[in-house]
Protein backbone atom coordinates (compact mmCIF):
# COMPACT_ATOMS: atom_id res chain seq x y z
CA UNK A 1 0.00 0.00 0.00
CA UNK A 2 1.22 3.58 -0.62
CA UNK A 3 2.34 5.32 2.21
CA UNK A 4 -0.44 7.52 3.75
CA UNK A 5 1.97 9.54 6.10
CA UNK A 6 3.08 11.54 3.56
CA UNK A 7 0.30 14.12 2.03
CA UNK A 8 -2.60 11.75 -0.09
CA UNK A 9 -2.37 12.63 -3.86
CA UNK A 10 -5.79 13.27 -5.27
CA UNK A 11 -6.34 13.29 -8.98
CA UNK A 12 -9.45 15.66 -9.65
CA UNK A 13 -10.58 15.46 -13.38
CA UNK A 14 -12.74 17.96 -13.97
CA UNK A 15 -13.56 19.95 -17.01
CA UNK A 16 -15.66 22.49 -15.39
CA UNK A 17 -13.29 25.28 -14.69
CA UNK A 18 -14.45 26.96 -12.01
CA UNK A 19 -15.54 23.70 -9.91
CA UNK A 20 -11.87 21.79 -10.71
CA UNK A 21 -10.43 25.01 -9.38
CA UNK A 22 -13.25 25.40 -5.92
CA UNK A 23 -12.42 21.45 -5.51
CA UNK A 24 -8.63 21.77 -6.12
CA UNK A 25 -8.00 24.77 -3.26
CA UNK A 26 -10.47 23.00 -1.09
CA UNK A 27 -8.66 20.17 -0.63
CA UNK A 28 -5.58 21.27 -0.66
CA UNK A 29 -7.24 23.54 2.40
CA UNK A 30 -7.62 19.90 3.71
CA UNK A 31 -3.69 18.92 3.82
CA UNK A 32 -4.03 17.01 0.54
CA UNK A 33 -1.83 17.07 -2.69
CA UNK A 34 -4.13 18.03 -5.75
CA UNK A 35 -2.69 17.77 -9.45
CA UNK A 36 -5.91 17.82 -11.67
CA UNK A 37 -7.04 17.56 -15.23
CA UNK A 38 -9.56 18.88 -17.44
CA UNK A 39 -10.28 16.33 -20.00
CA UNK A 40 -10.88 12.85 -20.61
CA UNK A 41 -7.41 11.41 -22.44
CA UNK A 42 -4.89 13.00 -20.54
CA UNK A 43 -6.78 12.97 -17.16
CA UNK A 44 -6.90 8.94 -17.91
CA UNK A 45 -3.00 8.86 -18.74
CA UNK A 46 -1.97 10.61 -15.25
CA UNK A 47 -4.24 8.31 -13.29
CA UNK A 48 -2.43 5.11 -14.83
CA UNK A 49 0.58 7.09 -14.38
CA UNK A 50 -0.01 6.01 -10.58
CA UNK A 51 1.01 7.82 -7.60
CA UNK A 52 -2.58 8.55 -6.67
CA UNK A 53 -4.65 7.60 -3.15
CA UNK A 54 -7.66 8.70 -4.87
CA UNK A 55 -9.28 9.72 -8.30
CA UNK A 56 -12.26 12.32 -8.17
CA UNK A 57 -13.77 11.82 -11.69
CA UNK A 58 -16.42 13.79 -13.32
CA UNK A 59 -18.61 11.97 -15.93
CA UNK A 60 -19.13 14.11 -18.90
CA UNK A 61 -15.84 14.83 -20.37
CA UNK A 62 -13.96 16.05 -23.39
CA UNK A 63 -11.89 13.93 -25.02
CA UNK A 64 -13.03 10.31 -23.10
CA UNK A 65 -16.31 10.22 -20.55
CA UNK A 66 -15.88 9.55 -16.88
CA UNK A 67 -17.46 5.95 -17.51
CA UNK A 68 -14.85 4.82 -19.97
CA UNK A 69 -12.03 6.06 -17.77
CA UNK A 70 -13.36 4.35 -15.09
CA UNK A 71 -13.65 1.09 -16.28
CA UNK A 72 -9.91 1.53 -18.02
CA UNK A 73 -8.58 2.08 -14.58
CA UNK A 74 -10.26 -0.56 -13.23
CA UNK A 75 -8.48 -2.90 -15.94
CA UNK A 76 -5.19 -1.64 -15.10
CA UNK A 77 -5.57 -1.13 -10.71
CA UNK A 78 -8.13 -2.77 -9.12
CA UNK A 79 -7.13 -0.73 -5.75
CA UNK A 80 -7.34 2.55 -6.78
CA UNK A 81 -9.96 4.46 -4.97
CA UNK A 82 -12.25 6.60 -7.23
CA UNK A 83 -14.99 8.83 -6.48
CA UNK A 84 -17.46 9.74 -9.79
CA UNK A 85 -18.87 13.08 -9.45
CA UNK A 86 -22.70 12.29 -11.07
CA UNK A 87 -23.90 15.82 -13.03
CA UNK A 88 -27.20 14.01 -12.85
CA UNK A 89 -28.64 12.04 -10.20
CA UNK A 90 -29.95 9.87 -12.70
CA UNK A 91 -30.16 6.43 -11.46
CA UNK A 92 -28.78 4.98 -14.45
CA UNK A 93 -25.47 6.96 -14.50
CA UNK A 94 -24.88 5.66 -10.90
CA UNK A 95 -25.65 2.28 -11.12
CA UNK A 96 -23.25 2.45 -14.38
CA UNK A 97 -20.61 3.79 -12.52
CA UNK A 98 -20.82 1.40 -9.82
CA UNK A 99 -20.90 -1.78 -11.95
CA UNK A 100 -18.09 -0.26 -13.67
CA UNK A 101 -16.29 -0.51 -10.01
CA UNK A 102 -16.34 3.01 -8.89
CA UNK A 103 -15.91 3.41 -5.07
CA UNK A 104 -18.69 6.09 -4.54
CA UNK A 105 -20.51 8.09 -6.02
CA UNK A 106 -21.43 12.46 -4.91
CA UNK A 107 -24.03 13.57 -7.03
CA UNK A 108 -23.96 17.58 -8.36
CA UNK A 109 -24.07 20.07 -7.03
CA UNK A 110 -22.70 18.94 -3.81
CA UNK A 111 -21.61 19.82 -0.33
CA UNK A 112 -18.00 20.42 -0.50
CA UNK A 113 -18.03 19.35 3.24
CA UNK A 114 -19.98 16.23 2.27
CA UNK A 115 -17.14 15.89 -0.25
CA UNK A 116 -14.17 16.25 2.27
CA UNK A 117 -16.07 13.91 4.07
CA UNK A 118 -16.58 11.37 1.67
CA UNK A 119 -13.22 11.39 -0.12
CA UNK A 120 -12.02 11.04 3.91
CA UNK A 121 -13.67 7.93 4.16
CA UNK A 122 -12.97 5.82 1.25
CA UNK A 123 -9.03 6.38 1.94
CA UNK A 124 -9.57 5.32 5.49
CA UNK A 125 -11.03 2.55 4.33
CA UNK A 126 -9.02 1.43 1.95
CA UNK A 127 -6.38 1.86 4.00
CA UNK A 128 -8.18 -0.12 6.67
CA UNK A 129 -8.62 -3.11 4.54
CA UNK A 130 -4.70 -3.67 3.77
CA UNK A 131 -3.92 -3.64 6.94
CA UNK A 132 -6.56 -4.90 9.23
CA UNK A 133 -7.96 -8.01 7.63
CA UNK A 134 -7.05 -11.14 7.66
CA UNK A 135 -8.00 -14.46 5.70
CA UNK A 136 -11.31 -16.12 6.36
CA UNK A 137 -13.50 -18.66 5.06
CA UNK A 138 -17.16 -18.66 3.89
CA UNK A 139 -18.69 -22.11 3.76
CA UNK A 140 -15.91 -23.45 0.90
CA UNK A 141 -15.22 -20.11 0.15
CA UNK A 142 -11.74 -18.52 1.65
CA UNK A 143 -11.51 -14.92 1.42
CA UNK A 144 -8.38 -12.67 1.00
CA UNK A 145 -9.27 -8.86 2.30
CA UNK A 146 -5.73 -7.77 1.47
CA UNK A 147 -5.78 -9.04 -2.42
CA UNK A 148 -9.70 -7.99 -2.79
CA UNK A 149 -10.03 -11.67 -3.57
CA UNK A 150 -11.26 -14.99 -2.88
CA UNK A 151 -10.94 -18.58 -3.72
CA UNK A 152 -13.02 -21.39 -3.83
CA UNK A 153 -11.93 -24.98 -5.39
CA UNK A 154 -8.62 -23.08 -6.51
CA UNK A 155 -10.46 -20.52 -8.91
CA UNK A 156 -10.03 -16.97 -8.11
CA UNK A 157 -12.94 -14.83 -7.77
CA UNK A 158 -12.26 -10.71 -7.92
CA UNK A 159 -14.09 -8.03 -5.55
CA UNK A 160 -14.32 -4.63 -5.88
CA UNK A 161 -13.37 -3.16 -2.79
CA UNK A 162 -16.55 -2.05 -1.62
CA UNK A 163 -17.84 -5.47 -1.94
CA UNK A 164 -14.83 -6.93 0.12
CA UNK A 165 -16.04 -4.77 2.99
CA UNK A 166 -19.45 -5.53 2.76
CA UNK A 167 -18.73 -9.50 2.89
CA UNK A 168 -16.50 -8.41 5.88
CA UNK A 169 -19.23 -6.14 7.50
CA UNK A 170 -21.58 -8.90 7.24
CA UNK A 171 -19.24 -11.97 8.57
CA UNK A 172 -18.86 -10.16 11.30
CA UNK A 173 -22.22 -9.89 12.17
CA UNK A 174 -22.45 -13.59 12.37
CA UNK A 175 -26.18 -14.96 12.36
CA UNK A 176 -27.67 -10.90 12.92
CA UNK A 177 -29.20 -9.53 9.55
CA UNK A 178 -27.78 -6.30 8.61
CA UNK A 179 -30.71 -3.73 7.02
CA UNK A 180 -29.52 -1.65 4.23
CA UNK A 181 -29.41 1.67 5.96
CA UNK A 182 -26.88 -0.08 8.47
CA UNK A 183 -24.74 -1.08 5.87
CA UNK A 184 -24.68 2.60 4.01
CA UNK A 185 -24.32 4.37 7.60
CA UNK A 186 -21.15 1.76 8.31
CA UNK A 187 -20.00 0.57 4.91
CA UNK A 188 -20.34 3.58 3.04
CA UNK A 189 -20.34 6.06 5.61
CA UNK A 190 -23.11 8.30 4.66
CA UNK A 191 -25.29 9.87 7.55
CA UNK A 192 -28.13 10.37 5.68
CA UNK A 193 -29.84 7.87 3.42
CA UNK A 194 -32.09 8.02 1.05
CA UNK A 195 -34.44 6.20 -1.50
CA UNK A 196 -32.15 5.91 -4.10
CA UNK A 197 -28.79 5.15 -1.95
CA UNK A 198 -30.78 1.53 -0.54
CA UNK A 199 -31.01 0.57 -4.50
CA UNK A 200 -26.89 0.83 -4.31
CA UNK A 201 -26.70 -1.76 -1.28
CA UNK A 202 -29.26 -4.05 -3.81
CA UNK A 203 -26.80 -3.32 -6.47
CA UNK A 204 -23.75 -4.75 -4.66
CA UNK A 205 -25.42 -7.32 -3.44
CA UNK A 206 -26.61 -8.32 -6.31
CA UNK A 207 -22.98 -8.58 -8.00
CA UNK A 208 -21.51 -10.59 -5.06
CA UNK A 209 -24.32 -13.11 -5.34
CA UNK A 210 -23.34 -13.62 -9.16
CA UNK A 211 -19.63 -14.08 -7.95
CA UNK A 212 -19.74 -16.21 -4.36
CA UNK A 213 -23.03 -17.69 -4.65
CA UNK A 214 -23.75 -21.40 -6.88
CA UNK A 215 -27.18 -20.20 -8.06
CA UNK A 216 -27.49 -16.39 -7.51
CA UNK A 217 -31.36 -16.96 -7.95
CA UNK A 218 -31.52 -19.07 -5.03
CA UNK A 219 -29.01 -17.47 -2.69
CA UNK A 220 -27.52 -19.85 -0.50
CA UNK A 221 -24.96 -17.41 1.36
CA UNK A 222 -25.95 -14.64 1.20
CA UNK A 223 -29.55 -14.30 1.81
CA UNK A 224 -32.31 -11.94 2.08
CA UNK A 225 -34.04 -11.75 5.44
CA UNK A 226 -37.54 -10.54 5.14
CA UNK A 227 -38.15 -7.10 6.65
CA UNK A 228 -34.54 -7.14 8.21
CA UNK A 229 -32.00 -6.75 5.55
CA UNK A 230 -29.09 -9.03 4.20
CA UNK A 231 -27.15 -11.93 6.18
CA UNK A 232 -24.29 -14.38 5.69
CA UNK A 233 -25.49 -17.72 6.14
CA UNK A 234 -22.35 -20.20 6.48
CA UNK A 235 -23.08 -23.61 7.64
CA UNK A 236 -20.81 -25.84 9.89
CA1 LIG B 1 -18.29 17.84 -16.97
Amino acid sequence: MKDMKTKPRLLIIEDEEAILQGLADVFVYNGYEVETAVEGISGLEMALQGGYHLILLDIMLPGLDGFSICNKIREADRHLPIIMLTAKTSEEDIIEGLQLGADDYVPKPFSVRELVARVAAVLRRSGKLHTDMQAFSLGDLVIHPERLSGTRNGKEILFTRRELEILVYLSSHGTRPVSRQELLREVWGYANVDYLETRTVDIHVAKLRRKIEKDSSQPQLLVTVRGEGYQLKVQG
